[in-house]
């Protein structure tokens, strides 16, 4: 089940909705800060004239504003538990600061209080900006896992149709192999054995594959029982005895649920000028011949 909602929602209605610990923190948050206020306002002298009325004094009113909104985002946002707690106690020190920073502009604090005063306004930058470099990895991390997702094909770990077609389009070169396999009868593996052994035929046939495919090489799961595999800078008298080898050595393949199975091959090489989608249609047709004049058997487009 998606547990991480589709849309951040900072909508104050969202309050109800956040875990304990967060409503908690939203309500300490501003207890605290007036207890601060309040405390500055009552253990210390008020200025004779107060500059509360100042750009200066405007500007940290904006600040401290500007504070609790990053601490309200924080805690709507669904955040790694390392970065919440470092943003929110970042959050808490600097806002802490910032009251205090605003309170002297109407009361006579002693020096002391100032250095107070700089030291959580860093330690929370510091636990602010280690939360922020969290919660971009973290971002970060999740993109790659859901390109990788994206790109690659669930059952046998290949690259998925999509990102072959990618491949294809962005490195099309005349005289570059291409294969498409076909497992043969593999509906009878399914009827005869379960779908269950026709996913482990599948599996350990991409794995051969990888083992057949040269290091530059792509291999991939088209669908089904459909494979390619594209062979940069592999001469077309080498693509064709990969070809064969690969035959060969499905057909000599007996899988750990004891099943058997050829496949049929068709290599095509990719023509001057020639659109990826042409050279599959063609390579394809070459395997449709395969499979007419016998399957188990390797055919140039
Ligand atoms: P041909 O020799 O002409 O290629 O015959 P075939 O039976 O291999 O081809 P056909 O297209 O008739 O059947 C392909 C079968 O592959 C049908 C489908 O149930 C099976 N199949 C497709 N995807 C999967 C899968 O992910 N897992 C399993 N176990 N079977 C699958
Ligand atoms: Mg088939
Ligand atoms: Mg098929």
């Amino acid at each position: 089940m998606l547990k991480t909602p589709l849309t951040l929602s900072i909508h104050p209605s969202r309050f109800p909705s956040l875990p304990r610990g967060r409503r908690i923190a939203l309500i300490l948050l501003p207890c605290l800060l007036l207890l601060t206020a309040g405390w500055d306002g009552l253990s210390f002298e008020p200025l004779a004239q107060h500059h509360l009325y100042t750009i200066g004094a405007l500007a940290e009113m904006i600040n401290v504003l500007t504070l609790l909104f990053m601490f309200w985002v924080v805690q709507c946002a669904p955040l790694s538990r390392r970065s919440y707690l470092y943003l929110s106690v970042g959050l808490y020190l600097w806002l802490v600061s910032g009251v205090i920073d605003v309170m002297d502009e109407a009361y006579a604090q002693p020096w002391w209080l100032s250095r107070v005063e700089d030291s959580l306004r860093s330690l929370g930058m510091l636990a602010t900006a280690w939360g922020v470099l969290l919660m971009v990895k973290q971002m970060y991390g999740t993109q790659i896992r859901l390109a990788s997702l994206a790109m690659s094909d669930e059952l046998t770990g290949l690259s998925n149709r999509r990102s072959f077609g990618a491949v294809l389009e962005s490195h099309m070169e005349a005289g570059t192999p291409l294969l498409l396999l076909d497992l043969d009868h593999f509906k009878q593996v399914n009827d005869r054995h379960g779908h269950g052994t026709g996913d482990n035929v599948l599996r350990e046939f991409g794995a051969l594959l990888r083992q057949h495919c040269p290091p530059d090489g792509v291999v991939a799961r088209l669908g089904g029982e459909e494979f390619a595999i594209w062979l940069p800078g592999i001469p077309m008298v080498r693509a064709c005895s990969l070809a064969e080898q690969v035959r060969s050595a499905t057909e000599s393949l007996v899988t750990t649920d004891g099943v058997q199975v050829t496949v049929s091959v068709a290599v095509g090489i990719c023509q001057e000028g020639e659109e990826a989608e042409a050279l599959v249609k063609r390579t394809d047709l070459a395997l449709y011949r395969a499979k007419h004049l016998g399957r188990n058997r390797v055919e140039l487009a």
